[in-house]
């Protein structure tokens, strides 16, 4: 679902990501870990296109990522953040139903799919409510809501449960989860809490100093010293 060869990338001129490869299979779930300041942004923003320049081939789906239209990419590339990011002014299903007005569908459809997804991540009831009025929780599951609506192949969560207590950081895992399941949704989550992947195990990747580890990078320790 997603391959990516010898990717790199800079800002102004200093390395945030060294020749990169990674290929994540249609319907995994995998885990990415790494100090602050290590690339996991910066990695899961290339591959919404929220950054265009890089060096290296990315594709999505087959499909080479710099030849994708953005709407194109927005469609097939969901993105939920840290801070939610919902429209305060707006209805929990009004900020669900954007997504869906942005890729130009009748409104009368983007209703009653928006309703569909809120249902799925178990907010029915509450379409007319506010996000002040929601639980850090719950405006997470509406930022999923929102993140479904299109139906996309690969939903991308950078620390999705960053503000949360643990165990609202675990329901929202768990839906992550049962999502991925059900729906076949690729799912690259990025987390720095071990302890919730210990309790829902996949394949983690470790990224340290803008280079991708299948397993976490020798800390320093010499055991054969
Ligand atoms: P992580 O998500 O792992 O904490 P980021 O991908 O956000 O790391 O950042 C990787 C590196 O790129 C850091 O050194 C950070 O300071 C730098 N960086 C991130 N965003 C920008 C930006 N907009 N302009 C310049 N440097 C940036
Ligand atoms: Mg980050």
């Amino acid at each position: 679902m997603i391959r990516i060869r010898g990717l790199s990338h800079s800002y102004a001129g200093r390395k945030t990501l060294s020749n990169l490869d990674l290929d994540i299979a249609p319907g995994e779930f995998v885990y990415l870990q790494g100090p602050s300041g290590s690339g996991k942004s910066t990695l899961l923003r290339i591959l919404n296109r929220q950054i265009d320049r890089f060096d290296g081939d990315i594709s999505i789906d087959g499909q080479p990522l710099k030849r994708m239209a953005r709407h194109e990419v927005r469609r097939k590339v969901a993105t939920i953040h840290q801070s939610y990011e919902l429209i305060e002014r707006k209805t929990v299903l009004e900020n669900v139903s954007l997504a869906g007005e942005v890729q130009g569908k009748p409104p009368a459809t983007v209703r009653t799919e928006s309703r569909a997804c809120l249902s799925k991540v178990g907010l029915a009831g509450k379409e007319e409510m506010f996000p002040q009025q929601l639980s850090g929780g719950e405006q997470q599951r509406v930022a999923i809501a929102r993140a479904l609506l299109n139906g996309p192949a690969v939903l991308l969560a950078d620390e999705p449960t960053g503000n949360l207590d643990p165990d609202n950081a675990e329901r929202i895992l768990q839906l992550l989860r049962d999502l991925n399941e059900s729906e076949g949704t690729t799912i690259l989550m990025v987390t720095h809490s071990s302890e919730l992947v210990r309790s829902f195990p996949a394949r983690t990747l470790f990224m340290k100093g803008g280079c991708l580890h299948a397993h976490e990078p020798d800390t320093g320790t010499l055991l054969h010293s």
